[in-house]
């Protein structure tokens, strides 16, 4: 296990594109630091989900969505080998990962109200340190303080694959050429809104993940934690 210096609980903010497989590489580094894990677009999902089962549209009605994020509560919670996200204690684990909910989840997401409810949550996750938060917006807007920030990418095509095999592995069997169509539209939304576009923090380290292993990317984010709380050492120690 890494020596980190003493006392220091590290915040850690990953961002990128869906697909460039910031989850699992979050998950891992998590699991090796003993840092608690945080999805954020899995919180982005759960709205989409419930606005969904309460027949809300996502053009006609921002506000009870905007309503209904802001009374939702989050936890993620470990489930055997997997972290699940409980909205109002029920474990929407299964439910969120749909395709038709990771397509609703764009728009629902550019929802004013609903990105200031949902940041405020995820400030609250991370107040005791020791958190590693992926998303959109975590080094932009939601943990601009962190240790470190990462922007991770990797090119459509690479990252459609990966999504595409992950659907097949749920049992999901969904046409490549579809999955690459519905990343490129949810690319195009997420980096253009008004709201907290995809963006790369301005003191982000960029790594393209095209050619690494996940094992790889996991060893270059730990290394880079390890410079940054070496280096942010002894004003973390003082404060
Ligand atoms: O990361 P994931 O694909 O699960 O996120 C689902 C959706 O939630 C994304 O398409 C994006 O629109 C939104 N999202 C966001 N800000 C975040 C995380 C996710 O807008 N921090």
């Amino acid at each position: 296990m890494t020596e980190f210096p003493p006392k220091i609980k590290g915040v850690v903010a990953i961002d990128g594109p869906a697909g460039c497989g910031k989850s699992t590489v979050a998950q891992m580094l998590a699991r090796r630091l003993g840092y608690v894990y945080v999805d954020s677009g899995a919180m982005y999902r759960a709205v989409a989900f419930w606005a969904s089962q309460a027949a809300l549209d996502v053009e006609q009605d921002t506000e009870e969505i905007g309503n209904l994020s802001g009374e939702l509560s989050f936890e993620f919670q470990q489930v055997g080998d997997e972290q699940h996200l409980f909205a109002d204690d029920e474990d929407v684990e299964e439910a969120i990962r749909s395709v038709e909910v990771s397509n609703l989840s764009s728009p629902v997401s550019a929802i004013p109200q609903v990105r200031e409810h949902l940041v405020a949550a995820q400030r609250q996750m991370a107040a005791q340190g020791g958190v590693i938060m992926e998303g959109r917006d975590i080094g932009t807007v939601v943990l601009p303080d962190a240790d470190l920030k990462v922007f991770l990418t990797a090119t459509a095509g690479e990252r459609a694959r990966r999504r595409w095999r992950q659907l097949q592995e749920q049992g999901i069997i969904e046409d490549y050429e579809q999955v690459l169509r519905d990343q490129l539209e949810r690319d195009k939304r997420d980096s253009s809104r008004a709201v907290a576009p995809l963006r790369p923090a301005e003191d982000a380290r960029e790594l393209v993940t095209d050619e690494l292993t996940i094992q790889q990317v996991v060893d270059v984010l730990e290394s880079w934690l390890q410079d940054a709380l070496a280096r942010g050492g002894d004003d973390a120690q003082d404060a």
